[in-house]
């Protein structure tokens, strides 16, 4: 039998699934981004920070470890957050696409979290890092403070979160570069439907790829 030609993609093809990372220092508008990824590629967004925050708000033990950390602007121990994703991306399914959001931030979770999804047969498909200038970061940060009240957005907490970035999450990329993972750095600056419009075009390109 002669194959027909298929002009268009089999609608029952299973579509991309992808691991994404959206990636930037504190105040670059991760957690805004992905909530829009989220919807726009219909991924499941796990955003490290919102988990333990919610731990805190619910005094769980974890909690109980991690509020005093994060109040200063210090990351939580590595092997505490590592146990968190494993369970959560242990429970999501095969056919699901994810977004992490503030994780890896340090080159021991990207280990991990690589052989967490090796385990899964998955792996990271592309990072998308959101690029804004660290003077504007400050002050959205501290405008952040009064409209939220964030317990680390003191101006103190701030300045250790950026250290924090500098030193121990941006080499994060560097390890994804090495592996050969698409990196996307997107300019953080301008209206959020701007930047999402970049962060689309370049997950778009990325996914159109794998
Ligand atoms: P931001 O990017 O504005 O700092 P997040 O909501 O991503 O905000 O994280 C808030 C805080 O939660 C961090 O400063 C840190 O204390 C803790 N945290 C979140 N994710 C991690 C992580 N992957 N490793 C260690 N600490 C984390």
């Amino acid at each position: 039998m002669v194959a027909a030609a298929v002009p268009h993609r089999d609608p029952r093809a299973p579509r991309v699934l992808l691991i994404g990372l959206i990636f930037g220092p504190p105040g670059s508008g991760k957690g805004t981004q992905a909530a829009r990824v989220e919807k726009e590629f219909d991924m499941s967004h796990l955003s490290t920070g919102e988990i333990l925050r919610s731990e805190v708000a619910h005094g769980s033990a974890v909690g109980k470890e991690a509020a005093r950390i994060m109040a200063a602007g210090d990351l939580v121990p590595d092997e505490l957050i590592d146990r968190i994703v494993e369970s959560r991306l242990g429970r999501t399914n095969p056919t699901e696409s994810v977004l992490l959001d503030g994780f890896p931030r340090t080159t021991q979770q990207a280990k991990a979290l690589d052989l967490m999804l090796a385990e899964l047969g998955r792996r990271v498909d592309f990072v998308v890092a959101l690029d804004v200038p660290e003077g504007l970061l400050v002050d959205r940060l501290l405008h952040r403070a009064q409209v939220e009240g964030r317990a680390d957005d003191t101006r103190e907490a701030i300045m250790e979160r950026m250290h924090e970035y500098h030193a121990r999450t941006a080499p994060v990329l560097d390890h994804y570069r090495r592996a050969g993972v698409p990196v996307a750095e997107v300019e953080g600056v301008g209206e959020v439907d701007e930047v999402f419009d970049r962060v689309r075009d370049a997950i778009k390109r990325v996914a159109g790829r794998i």
